[in-house]
């Protein structure tokens, strides 16, 4: 009996101390495994890191490659497209003018009667349809026909506060957000289509044309006035509003800039010298890159498994469509390398895109003292719980990390913008300079927003930063192509006579 009791205890004691050691080895485990993690990321915040001096280089390359892509066809990764917006909306068009935007899986057409200097907008309607997704891989007949028989329903069901002086022609501006060779204002062949839209037997086709051929088969007498792109627009739909307005970018899904050069600035510009001596350049900037930019192991791996390797790389650091796809790379590999979320790596975790940068931003201003939002998102979305505050507090300085390195480079890249324009520099006389926004990254990420605001006067310094305003416009491109047309009105001569 006895020594069935000794017995016991020298086996509970063994036992005592075989968990105590796995206790501490496991609590080495743990430890070792957050120091891991702490070294991964603060390996990705350094190789993220943007201080002033780099962003005045990237600027500086910035300005390199607009030069160069103005001076000729191909000359740079930007291409520097010549719009034929020649001239802006003033503020004092009137009449009634269309736009129709087509760019995604939804079109709009938009009216809006204008009412001069005094009035204004006097009215503004919109409706959007979305395409039945067999007519985006189907003809390019049908595919025209259905969005010109909308139009034609759109107008015919006018009430009479929209009016058309008698004996006029309907003008529409026609954004068009796919890459597009531009021919004239209202000309321009396809390039290809993108964003889910195959339709091979319009590429190399003239789309105002094909467009107008539908219009006409509607029995509808209207004129597709202008080709715009979503930039443009909305640099037109800022210029409306308020006339310093001298460049836009969009920070959406994607990313793209526009403005405002000199004509004889353009060496490639082989037309004539348009009358107001300036013509907006549609930059396509997502498309930049320069050996400046700062950009790491998951940056090159986004890109490679990207259905673009090699292109696109500037909008692949700060646009809506892959800041939260960076974020998901570093996650994975924490869960990989350092088990961040325990001995098996989430499955959610492994598939692309799946972590959107509408749940970054959330997790980012998640502002509950115990960061339940992130704690949520990662539940609902990665299919993470249990995580503790520690390691949602790490994530939350991931998507700062990310944040502030795209905000920063867009901010860099308006500067750049403003460089090439002269408007970096404080002006002897008084001058503004206003850059329109849109895009909902930068409509809703206020965090993103508020870095690249301050990013900018940064690098502008006190003085030129009071002169530079940034302006959300918002639905530019929509009713800039209306006012685009507005402003190559075919009566325009008549009206001011
Ligand atoms: P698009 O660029 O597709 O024409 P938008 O300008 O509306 O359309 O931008 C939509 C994009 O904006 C989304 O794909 C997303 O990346 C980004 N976005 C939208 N809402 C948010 C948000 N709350 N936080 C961060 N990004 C957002
Ligand atoms: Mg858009």
């Amino acid at each position: 009996m006895r020594k069935v009791v000794i017995g016991s205890a020298v086996i509970c004691a063994a036992t005592a101390c075989a968990v105590a050691a796995l206790i501490v080895k496991h609590r080495m485990k743990k430890s070792g495994r957050w120091a891991r993690a702490e070294a991964i990321v603060n390996d990705f915040e350094e190789k993220c890191a943007t201080p002033i001096g780099k962003l005045r280089q990237v600027a500086d390359a910035m300005m390199v490659e607009m030069h160069a892509g103005l001076a000729s066809e191909g000359g740079s990764k930007l291409k520097m497209l010549i719009s034929y917006v020649d001239s802006l909306p003033k503020g004092d068009e009137k009449g009634l003018f269309y736009a129709l935007d087509l760019g995604g899986t939804n079109f709009r057409v938009i009216r809006v009667q204008l009412g001069g200097k005094e009035r204004g907008v006097i009215n503004q309607e919109a409706e959007e349809v979305s395409i039945p997704p067999h007519l985006m891989v189907g003809s390019s007949f049908e595919l025209f026909d259905f969005i010109a028989s909308e139009v034609a329903r759109f107008v015919t069901s006018e009430s009479e506060e929209y009016q058309l002086p008698a004996g006029r022609q309907r003008e529409l501006g026609f954004t068009f957000s796919f890459p597009v060779r531009q021919t004239s204002l209202a000309s321009g062949t396809l390039i290809k289509w993108t964003k889910g839209f195959s339709i091979e037997e319009t590429v190399g086709e003239d789309v105002v044309s094909e467009l107008t051929k539908a219009i006409e088969r509607q029995g509808l007498d209207l004129r597709v006035a202008a080709l715009v792109n979503d930039t443009v627009g909305t640099l037109a739909g800022g210029r409306y509003y308020d006339n310093d307005v001298v460049a836009a970018v969009i920070l959406g899904t994607g990313t793209n800039a526009a403005y405002v050069e000199r004509a004889h600035a353009i060496p490639k510009w082989h037309g004539l010298l348009p009358k107001s001596g300036e013509m907006v350049i549609n930059m396509e900037w997502g498309n930049f890159r320069s050996s400046h930019l700062p950009l790491t192991e998951y940056d090159l791996s986004l890109d490679t498994e990207s259905l673009n390797p090699g292109e696109q790389i500037f909008e692949k650091l700060i646009s809506g469509m892959y800041l939260g796809e960076i974020l998901r790379r570093v996650l994975l590999s924490l869960a990989e390398e350092a088990s961040f979320f325990g001995d098996t790596v989430p499955p959610k975790l492994m598939v692309p895109f799946i972590l959107r940068t509408p749940h970054m931003s959330s997790m980012h201003l998640d502002t509950s003292s115990d960061l339940r939002v992130v704690a949520s998102k990662l539940k609902d979305i990665l299919g993470i719980s249990n995580t503790s505050f520690k390691t949602r507090k790490m994530i939350v300085k991931l998507c700062e990390i990310i944040a502030k390195r795209g905000a920063r480079l867009s901010a860099a890249g308006i500067f750049g913008i403003l460089k090439k324009q002269g408007r970096d520099v404080l002006a002897t006389e008084k001058q503004r300079t206003v850059v329109a926004l849109d895009g909902g990254l930068f409509e809703h990420y206020t965090t993103f927003r508020k870095i690249l605001e301050s990013t900018l006067a940064e690098m502008l310094g006190e003085e030129a930063a009071s002169s530079v305003i940034i302006k959300h416009a918002n639905d530019g491109s929509g009713i800039g192509a209306a006012l685009i047309a507005a402003a190559h009105s075919q009566y325009l001569e008549l009206d001011s006579s």
